[in-house]
């Protein structure tokens, strides 16, 4: 049986397919969202859009508008929006229950299942998965706890230029000081390592690598490295927020090693890198390191219900009944969807989609990199796709980044950014993006990084 229809039968036809944008009912809705919403909200600040509907890959906003979705709510969407063979169970599922708090369901078991069986190999058949609160910050506090619990200590290793999510424990490992600064104290005992980045460092990738693996080994081995009772290292294989980061080899192995010599647990976020998104199933299956306890969020949640999970090695199954708790321990129709989600990926072979058209972009956008000075290096695995951009004397170019998404935006191609400085451009398709509609959207990109790239530099 193959699941669901192909990726080639799922998106609207006629995108990308704008008039002026945006168009009046967005602006109605924007500037009611305005009157009525929380001075938070921050999305539409960056894209100005009200959205009405999706379709795989494509979404259309509330004027008709047809864009080209190459953020996928962050990460969300892998297998597309309202993919119809994860609707269709979840359409049978919401009808029949929804909420159980943790009393098994078919649909609980069969997940839990379905994850060790895409698990990373140390934790496929020796894991146990909690659920807790459904969203990705939610599965870092878990990891947090289960951290602390299973060592007794509570001092945490986390990196710069990591984001771990927007609650206290979540984000005391997070790095963004602006973020935290109304909030603190946070958690007391957090220290945030260097992540290798070589552009940024200005070394070679071996020597990013050493110097962050230096500074690990010094916190934690070091008499007098600071840091009291480490209780777990928190790292995102590839950071996300801070700007499509793809460590060097032998980083992921050398924290590892760190780890394991010093029975501290390893805990990698694969909220935003993991899930299918690199073209492997987590992104540390790249570097073949396996972590002790694994985040997952986002697109765990089949086609956007929010879920979270935390898998961890089946010796840290120290809790005692009820010591991680809350009301939506798994939301049983999320549950469903992501099962699905699981199987239309593996149906349809979209790791190696991924992998494929992922590979094509980068190539295409270096050859961009070529021409256009601006453009000074791509990164990333699978469709997990960063393009950073600086001027002559190296300096961010964040005002350009924002031109461009909005250039996009004008032209029917959606893109997000990332990055310390917001100086890289994010592109997260949704896996099951074709390779027809990939080349439309490049073609706007491209377009739109010559079109910036001349505003924003004076011809010498
Ligand atoms: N961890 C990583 C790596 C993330 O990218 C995010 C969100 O972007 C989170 C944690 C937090 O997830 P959520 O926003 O669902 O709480």
């Amino acid at each position: 049986m193959t699941a669901g229809p192909p990726i080639d039968e799922i998106h609207f036809e006629d995108a990308p397919d704008v008039g002026s944008v945006p168009g009046p009912n967005s602006r109605r809705l924007i500037e009611k969202q305005q009157r009525i919403d929380s001075s938070a909200v921050a999305y539409p600040e960056d894209i100005p859009i009200a959205f009405k509907e999706g379709k795989g890959a494509t979404v259309r906003d509330a004027d008709g508008n047809t864009f080209i979705d190459m953020f996928a709510g962050i990460g969300v969407l892998n297998v597309g929006h309202a993919n119809p063979y994860v609707l269709e169970a979840v359409q049978e599922q919401t009808s029949r229950l929804v909420h159980t708090v943790d009393f098994p369901t078919e649909a609980r078991l069969e997940l839990i299942e379905k994850l060790d069986e895409i698990a990373p190999d140390g934790l496929a058949g020796q894991n146990r998965v909690v659920f807790g609160g459904p969203t990705g910050s939610d599965a870092v506090e878990a990891s947090i706890k289960l951290a602390k619990y299973n060592t007794g200590g509570d001092g945490l290793i986390a990196f710069r230029g990591s984001y771990h999510g927007a609650t206290a424990g979540a984000m005391s490992v997070t790095s963004n000081k602006e973020f935290k600064r109304q909030y603190t104290p946070l958690l007391g005992d957090v220290v945030h390592a260097p992540y290798p980045y070589p552009l940024r460092d200005g070394t070679s990738p071996e020597a990013s690598v050493e110097h962050a693996l230096q500074e690990v080994q010094s916190i934690v081995e070091d008499p007098y490295g600071g840091l009291a009772n480490p209780a777990g290292i928190f790292v995102e294989p590839i950071q996300g927020e801070g700007g499509i980061v793809t460590p060097p080899e032998g980083f992921l192995q050398g924290l590892r090693d760190i780890a394991t010599d010093n029975d501290i647990p390893l805990v990698f976020d694969e909220i935003q890198s993991g899930f299918g998104r690199t073209g492997e199933w987590w992104a540390s299956d790249w570097a073949g390191v396996t972590p002790d306890v694994m985040t997952s969020a986002k697109a765990l949640g089949g086609i956007g219900f929010p879920l979270s999970a935390t898998m961890y090695h089946e010796d840290l199954d120290t809790w005692g009944s009820g010591d991680h708790a809350g009301t939506y321990r798994g939301h049983v129709v999320g549950m469903r969807a992501g099962s699905r989600a699981i199987e239309y990926i593996q149906d349809h072979n979209l790791l190696a989609h991924a992998r494929e058209l992922g590979s094509a972009i980068r190539t295409r956008l270096r050859d961009v990199g070529e021409k256009v000075d601006t453009l000074v290096e791509v990164r990333g695995t699978g469709l997990f796709i960063g393009a950073e951009f600086r001027d002559a004397d190296g300096e961010p170019l964040g005002d350009l980044v924002d031109d461009l998404q909005d250039y996009c935006f004008e032209h029917g191609v959606l893109v997000w950014k990332a990055g310390r400085n917001g100086n890289v451009l994010r592109l997260l398709p949704p896996l099951v993006i074709t390779e027809t509609l990939a080349e439309t959207a490049l073609d706007v990109i491209v377009e739109g990084i010559e079109h910036v790239t001349a505003q924003h530099v004076a011809p010498a």
